[in-house]
């Protein structure tokens, strides 16, 4: 059975359902789920991300968190986390780059919260030299200093659509026209968790929210206020979302959302505004939110990417310069991702980021 068939028949029983649930399923149902079933990454893949078109993205992220660590006084011992790690590339990648710094491997526990056994499987060979422990969900990270990364986490976790109704809002869900999915709205109804949104949307707009997202931070934020250390949110989104961001991709093209449930990559833009006023609330410190290509700028990537040229020559070098560019340049992933950086209150901020 397929899951579009599957869920038709779901749906047919049980009614339409959130775009949340849809997503959930797409992405992680445990047999047809599009994350569980592959590795969907790179040039083969359906998309590719940061660590995997550059070894400076990791790198230069793991210097950050190691400055991070150093300026906390060097807490030992410590979680080093990452959510939703893909490949391993990214956790290789900052591993490697923070070999010579004293103590800071010895002192980390290496944690990586992964849902997808197929991706897994990967981490665990990329990683085979560093023993990462693998944990379900962020509850189970130990009460312990927590220097976390997170690269296109959040765009994964499933969004609910709301479109403004006069003072109420319209659910966008997914329900079944003969042999195939479409969406439908609820009736109107009041929704207190969008009253703020009343004042800057009107009738016809579409507003998401992402409550995974904001009980993710909520849990990073606490231990990180109460035990120390740094997050590093990276994805493509903005402050506050207007409209709908929810994209399908297919082998590196736009796909229809409803398409083929399970087979293609279902994201949506971060709304970082929720997550800094999540972590604000749990007593947690959060930077200024600072495009990829300004905070890979400061941490030194021009000098890494010269570093790196060396005697290269083309096509290598071309190639490098390529990265570079892609990385950081406005009309590349450099203006659309955004950096959002977690620290003690009353702590200074990781390099790269302000408060
Ligand atoms: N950070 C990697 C991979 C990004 S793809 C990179 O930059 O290349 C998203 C990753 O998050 C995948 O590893 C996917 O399996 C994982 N993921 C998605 N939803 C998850 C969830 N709810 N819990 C844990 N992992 C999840």
């Amino acid at each position: 059975m397929t899951l579009k068939q599957l869920l038709i028949e779901r749906i047919g029983q049980d009614g339409p359902i959130s775009i949340a649930s849809y997503m959930q399923d797409c992405l992680l149902h445990p047999t047809l789920g599009y994350y569980t079933t592959r590795d969907p990454l790179g040039a083969g893949g359906d998309f590719i991300t940061a660590p995997e078109i550059s070894q400076m993205f990791g790198e230069l992220i793991g210097l950050a968190l190691a400055q991070a660590w150093i300026d906390q006084g060097r807490p030992t011992p410590f979680t080093l986390a990452e959510l939703g790690p893909g490949r391993g590339t990214l956790m290789a990648d900052l591993l490697r780059a923070t070999r010579g710094i004293k103590g800071f491997h010895k002192a980390a526990r290496i944690t990586l919260i992964e849902a997808s056994p197929a991706l897994r499987k990967q981490q665990a060979q990329a990683l085979s030299a560093h023993a990462p422990q693998w944990l379900d969900n962020v509850d189970q990270l130990p009460d312990a200093p927590l220097f976390l990364i997170a690269n296109e986490f959040f765009d994964a976790l499933p969004i609910r659509q709301f479109l403004r109704d006069g003072d109420g809002w319209r659910e966008r869900r997914v329900g079944v026209s003969g042999d195939d999915l479409i969406f439908g709205l609820t009736d109107s109804a009041p929704n207190p968790a969008l009253a703020h949104r009343l004042a800057d949307t009107s009738d016809g707009d579409l507003v998401e929210i992402c409550p995974a997202a904001c009980t993710t931070i909520d849990i990073i934020a606490r231990r990180i206020a109460r035990c120390g250390g740094a997050g590093l949110i990276l994805d493509y989104g903005d402050w506050r979302s207007l409209g709908d961001t929810l994209q399908a991709l297919e082998r590196h093209q736009p796909a229809e959302v409803l398409a083929n449930p399970g087979q293609a990559d279902l994201t949506a833009h971060v709304d970082f505004e929720p997550l800094a006023a999540t972590a604000r609330a749990a007593g947690c410190g959060h930077t200024r939110l600072t495009t990829q290509g300004v905070f890979l700028e400061r941490l030194g990537i021009t000098a890494r990417a010269q570093a790196l040229a060396g005697d290269l020559k083309d096509p290598e070098l071309a190639a490098l310069i390529a990265a570079h560019r892609r990385l950081t340049h406005p009309n590349e992933m450099g203006n659309l991702f955004k950096t959002l950086g977690l620290f003690p209150a009353d702590g200074v901020p990781p390099p790269g980021l302000d408060r």
